[in-house]
Order: C-alpha cells, then sequence, then structure tokens
C-alpha cells in the first residue's frame, strides 16, 4: 500500500495533482471498459496517474490475474497506472471486506460504505430516514478509519448522497479528522461531492486532510470533467 504521504494535502494541491484518477472501475467488475481503454482516455484528458479500483471481496479470486495485467500496462505505458480496489465496510467494529495480502499487494485500497450490514442482511440506505441512514453510514465510516488497514475512505457520505442528496456537516467533519488521526486519505469523489464541493471545502480547507481525487467512474465518458472542475477551486 502506497503511504499516507504519496497523497497530496489539499490546501497544497497543485494542478498537477488533479491530474489524477484514483477510483476506477473496469471489465475486471461492473466497469464498461477494459483496463486499456480507460488509460487511453485518462491519456486524452491528460491525467498523469490512475488507479484501476474494482471491486474486490475476501472470496474474490481474480486479484492476482488482475494486478499482473495492470503491472504490465503500467510497464508499457508513460502514466503511472497503479493496482487499487474498492472494498466494503463489513460491520460496525471496523472489518473490511478484503485479503490482508491483497491490501497489502495494491497500491491503492479504498475503503467504502456501500450497503449497510445489520442483523443477517444487507440493506440499502434507501430503506431508512434519512436522519438514520446518515448515522448509520457515518458510524460504520468511523469504525473504518478505526480499524484501518487501508489508505483511501472511498466517497465519505456516498450513500446518504446518492439517496437523501445530503450528509451533515458534523458528519463530514469527524470523517475528516479521523481521515488525519488514522493516516487515511478522503476520497473527494466528482461522482458523489461535485454538489457537495461548497459545504466540503471549508472543511477540508480547515482540517487539510490528505485527499485521493477520483470519479468512481464505471464508464470512459465519466472521466475528465471532475478534473477540470477542481481547477476552479484551488
Ligand atoms: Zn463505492
Ligand atoms: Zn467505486
Amino acid at each position: 500500500m502506497k503511504p499516507i504521504d504519496f497523497f497530496p494535502r489539499f490546501n497544497t494541491l497543485t494542478k498537477n495533482d488533479l491530474k489524477v484518477d484514483f477510483h476506477l472501475h473496469s471489465t475486471w467488475t461492473d466497469g464498461k471498459n477494459t483496463v486499456e481503454e480507460i488509460i487511453q482516455t485518462a491519456k486524452e484528458y491528460g491525467l498523469h496517474s490512475i488507479a484501476i479500483t474494482d471491486h474486490i471481496r475476501e472470496e474474490s479470486t481474480y486479484f492476482e490475474a488482475y494486478k499482473k495485467e495492470i503491472d504490465r500496462l503500467n510497464s508499457e505505458s508513460d502514466m503511472n497506472i497503479y493496482v487499487g480496489f474498492e472494498a466494503k465496510i463489513s460491520d460496525f467494529v471496523g472489518n473490511i471486506d478484503v485479503k490482508k495480502e491483497e491490501a497489502e499487494a495494491a497500491d491503492i485500497a479504498v475503503v467504502s460504505v456501500h450497503r449497510y450490514p445489520l442483523g443477517n442482511r444487507l440493506y440499502t440506505a434507501s430503506e431508512f430516514t434519512k436522519n438514520i441512514a446518515q448515522e448509520i453510514e457515518f458510524e460504520l465510516s468511523i469504525a473504518a478509519l478505526k480499524g484501518g488497514g487501508f489508505n483511501v475512505l472511498g466517497h465519505p457520505g456516498g450513500m446518504s448522497l446518492t439517496h437523501f442528496k445530503e450528509f451533515p456537516l458534523d458528519f463530514y467533519e469527524e470523517i475528516i479528522t479521523e481521515c488525519i488521526k488514522n493516516e487515511i486519505a478522503f476520497d473527494l469523489n466528482g461522482r458523489y461531492h461535485q454538489h457537495q464541493i461548497d459545504i466540503l471545502y471549508p472543511l477540508l480547507q480547515k482540517h487539510n486532510p490528505f485527499v485521493a481525487i477520483g470519479t468512481d467512474s464505471h464508464n470512459i465518458n465519466r472521466m475528465g470533467r471532475w478534473n477540470k472542475d477542481l481547477q476552479e477551486y484551488i
């Protein structure tokens, strides 16, 4: 795993730091495009570094072949192409759904709240009222941050934002504080945070966490825009 200082701090972001995408999905899982197509698109947008962060689970068996392909494409390219994954937060004590050795072998280990694990079932945020959904997402995020074992918290607030369009300021603030405390980067993510930047910007400026810029693109048509949008803010 890349050490935390691999990521830039929010207040010292340069235009060059924005020419990256550290949250991307390919045909290895549910993305529409191959890693090669993603690399080609990243090149067209002038990015210098990307991470392929396909969905992984503890029982996934594809990681070795996946890493091999990305390493090969990286060696053939003048861009930096990092091996990553996105795993889900499994419970309220901070377990994450990925093999330890695979987390160690990846450069960019994104861990995100997806469905909510309660009892024997997984629930979507929309099955709860807004306040409860936000609280569950917050608790899961904090548990994962305290547990560690990864270097990027994926799309903080994302499930609440998807279903309720908002995530409380104090939850954002505590998540950012825990990111810093536990040396984990905050995934500033175009898919989820494009309408949150006015809320997030003052908090990120105040606490100055390490940030991973990503788009969570599952299709190359979604790439590029966020990198341009962010330029206006730095
Ligand atoms: Zn996700
Ligand atoms: Zn994702």
